[in-house]
């Protein structure tokens, strides 16, 4: 079954939720009740999934 991610952008909590219809209203985060959360990306029951390490390379220019 679809599983949508969404993520709160007013306490960042992060939770899914199953996604019966496309059309269907953006859900409200559970935590603190805000409206407008953004979804992420569909997951079909990723579990165990590899997350790179936070970082990113670093270019050989750069000033500062
Ligand atoms: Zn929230």
């Amino acid at each position: 079954m679809p599983i949508f991610e969404y993520a709160c952008s007013h306490c960042g909590h992060v939770f899914e939720k199953l996604v019966l219809t496309r059309n269907q209203d953006l859900p409200e985060c559970p935590k603190c009740g805000w409206k407008r959360v953004e979804q992420k990306f569909s997951a079909f029951a990723t579990v165990g999934a590899t997350s790179k390490s936070a970082g990113g390379v670093c270019a050989p220019s750069g000033g500062g």
